[in-house]
């Protein structure tokens, strides 16, 4: 079978690896119906050392139960399956308190022998913990706004949930990429009636408004801090989500969150430390967010987009095939495209 393998910064190849088949009586074999690229997958794309073999990479699929393990109880061959952005067992303490991340038996794609989603198949460890079976059919018009179920939804749903997003929160976003996008969607969907995007790329910000934004700052920096604040009064908003994982983006939220309020970022951070110094301190701001246990929201958000309550899948502004994966990560990181769509 296919599939795509990095080899360094700027380095990404398809190529033919053996194909994914049950190892354990916990697997199943999922085709691969829709996968993608992440943002987060930009990070090493940009900066991994050279190697002389290549690491399976892609960790946002849906697709079509192939083939269970002897274990496997939940599933059968012809679901439509989801699989979040890591395996987990959903079952160990971490998982029952919503940390799939965390879990004792759980572990990332495209690591240690374990398939990428960026291919045609992929074996699915703890698929019965790991999958969440769709109630659609191949062919469904919804299949890309059910991919976001993956990663980039449930990530900006974490970031509004752990930041306490509800209908008396004013809201800032930061960061117009898909998961600030998917930002705006989440703290709608909770009931945030204010809601300040701040991006600058327009076609981003007008889809940042379909999803909910009421406001849109294009400045950046002190700046950008000074024009929030002007539009909240001067305090600034009880809930910054930080969605671009950058030092700059954390110096902004700590500048326009009201006092007594939360910052919760998302975004993969590109930086070691943040200042949460005496004045910080002084105002009572609370830092939260971290790696979204996608998992553990699938349920609760599917319902939205099977009514069409939601569509969460606008992010996507580009499909290509498997064998165009190497342009579409050109194309994501020059910037010409917002979250490009795999189709097989
Ligand atoms: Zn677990």
């Amino acid at each position: 079978m296919k599939a795509t393998l990095i080899y360094g910064a700027g380095d990404i190849r398809v190529e033919s690896v053996p194909d994914a088949k049950l190892r354990e009586p916990t697997d199943a074999v999922v085709r691969v119906l829709r996968s993608c690229i992440c943002g987060s997958d930009l990070w090493p794309y940009d900066s991994m050392p050279a190697h002389s073999h290549g690491d399976r990479i892609g960790h946002e699929f849906l697709g079509v139960v192939e083939e269970i393990g002897a274990d496997v109880s939940g599933l059968k061959a012809g679901d439509v399956v989801v699989a979040p952005f890591v395996w987990a067992d959903n079952t160990c303490d971490f998982c029952r308190e919503g940390l799939q991340t965390s879990c004792r038996h759980g572990g990332q794609w495209g690591s240690s022998d374990v398939d990428g989603g960026q291919g045609e198949a992929v074996r699915v460890p703890q698929a019965d913990g790991t999958l969440v079976k769709l109630p659609v059919a191949e062919d469904s018009t919804l299949l890309s706004s059910l991919l976001s179920l993956s990663d980039v939804f449930p990530t900006g749903h974490h970031c509004a949930v752990t930041a306490g997003v509800n209908p008396r929160t004013t809201v800032t976003v930061i960061g117009d990429g898909a998961v600030g996008l998917s930002a705006v969607l989440a703290a709608k969907r909770l009931g945030a009636e204010r809601i300040i995007l701040m991006g600058r790329h327009t076609d981003r910000t007008d889809l940042g408004r379909d999803f909910g934004a009421t406001d849109v700052v294009p400045e950046r920096g002190e700046e950008g801090v000074e024009r929030v604040r002007e539009l909240t009064g001067g305090d600034g908003t009880h809930v910054v989500l930080e969605c671009v994982g950058l030092k700059p983006a954390i110096k902004t939220a700590l500048g326009i969150a009201r006092d007594g309020g939360s910052i919760s970022r998302v975004g993969v951070p590109q930086y070691r430390d943040v200042p949460l110094d005496f004045s910080v301190f002084l105002r009572n701001i609370t830092l939260t967010g971290g790696v979204a246990p996608a998992r553990a929201y699938i349920e609760d958000l599917l319902p939205d987009i099977l009514d069409g309550r939601i569509e969460p899948g606008r992010v996507f502004d580009r499909a290509i095939g498997l064998d165009d994966v190497p342009a579409g990560y050109r194309a994501m990181a020059d910037g010409t495209a917002l979250k490009v769509l795999i189709p097989p």
